[in-house]
């Protein structure tokens, strides 16, 4: 993927929205769908397995099936399309365009306190933006593309 490409996927401050649980284009939203198409109409059969195998598990199935929809139906087009629905207080967003930068690390003022960001995003921002900035956003996002986002 190129450095235009790997834009579309990877936020100012370094979060990926490509795998992202709400992006229109992800993984979690592609295998949400495809395991909701694959269940089919499981709900009356939760409750016969739940009988069946004696077990009160599958009683949740509802709970379980609303989830999936849930992440099935998310269509954020990412960080650089629309604001983010998740961290609402990002600065990074607008700020990256007034210092006409693509990402965070290039910067003259990064690190900053102008993200907007809680104590655990700041730092992961923080960190992957030291990484982009040691190895380069092509090599970067090699090493982190095929890593679940939620670790
Ligand atoms: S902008 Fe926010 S909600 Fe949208 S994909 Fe990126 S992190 Fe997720
Ligand atoms: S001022 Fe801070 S938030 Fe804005 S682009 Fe620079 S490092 Fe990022």
């Amino acid at each position: 993927m190129d450095y235009q490409q790997i834009k579309t996927r990877l936020a100012p401050c370094g979060i990926h929205c490509g795998k992202c649980f709400a992006f229109i284009d992800g993984d979690i939203k592609k295998h949400s769908h495809g395991l909701k198409e694959s269940l089919g109409n499981f709900d009356m059969y939760a409750q016969r397995f739940a009988e069946l195998l004696n077990e009160p598990l599958f009683e949740k199935y509802p709970v379980f099936k609303e989830v999936l929809t849930y992440l099935s139906a998310e269509e954020c087009k990412g960080c650089r399309e629309e604001s983010c629905n998740l961290f609402k207080d990002c600065k990074v967003r607008s700020c990256h365009l007034d210092k006409k930068v693509d990402f965070c690390f290039q910067c003259p003022e990064f690190p900053c306190n102008n993200t907007g960001f809680d104590q655990h995003l700041y730092n992961r921002s923080v960190d992957i933006n030291m990484r982009m900035r040691a190895i380069g956003v092509e090599k970067y996002y090699d090493e982190i593309k095929d890593e679940p986002r939620y670790k």
